[in-house]
């Protein structure tokens, strides 16, 4: 089984900030995973009236890019050969996304390109006008990644609550998950019987 995993900060995100969850992640994976080179936010889905980005046309326009964004490091494990093409791209933003009929939303996935794009503004407790908490935010960071990877993999959500790809609507749903799969999942991700 050969999982690519690789993370691309959008923005102003700090690419040490999505370092130390690509650490985690890797430890977790007990994979590689590669942190590409920041790539400015993009201009589609831009809603300056409600200061925040359309999900979907964002994570669009920044799949576009992806074959042009450097390797910038390699977290854990020994480093897969380039060119490699990702299994499952995550883009971590600080940028505010929503979709339609929602007042926002902690990220977008696109299983069948294999691609995600988290925001981390209402993972931080900021966001919530409370005590900022740096590990909590990279906690839930981590779970998210775990959850978008695993679908965009081509994994159904989970029924199991103690499972990473248990489904997240809200913030408490994240805090509750753990930051692993469950045997299960495990299983499917790492045979890729739901490979796409
Ligand atoms: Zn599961």
């Amino acid at each position: 089984m050969d999982l690519r995993i690789a993370i691309v900060p959008v923005g102003k995100m700090d690419p040490l900030e999505v370092e130390a969850a690509a650490v985690r992640i890797a430890k977790i994976l007990n994979k590689p995973v590669t942190v590409r080179q920041p790539t400015p936010v993009p201009k589609a889905g831009d809603d300056p009236a409600r200061g925040q980005h359309v999900a979907g046309p964002f994570l669009a326009e920044l799949r576009g890019q992806l074959a042009r964004l450097p390797v910038a490091k390699i977290m854990g494990a020994a480093p897969p050969p380039e060119p490699a093409a990702a299994e499952a791209t995550l883009f971590v933003t600080d940028v505010d996304l929503y979709k339609p009929q929602t007042d926002g939303v902690f990220g977008d996935i696109d299983a069948a390109a294999h691609v995600a794009v988290l925001s981390v503004r209402r993972l931080r407790e900021a966001f919530y006008k409370r005590k900022v908490d740096p590990v909590k935010a990279r906690a839930r960071l981590v779970k998210l990644a775990l959850y978008a990877i695993g679908r965009a993999r081509g994994l159904p959500d989970c029924k199991e609550r103690a499972c990473a790809l248990f489904t997240t609507s809200s913030l408490a749903d994240i805090d509750m998950k753990p930051e692993k799969y469950c045997a299960s999942c495990w299983r499917r991700m790492t045979t890729g019987a739901y490979r796409l």
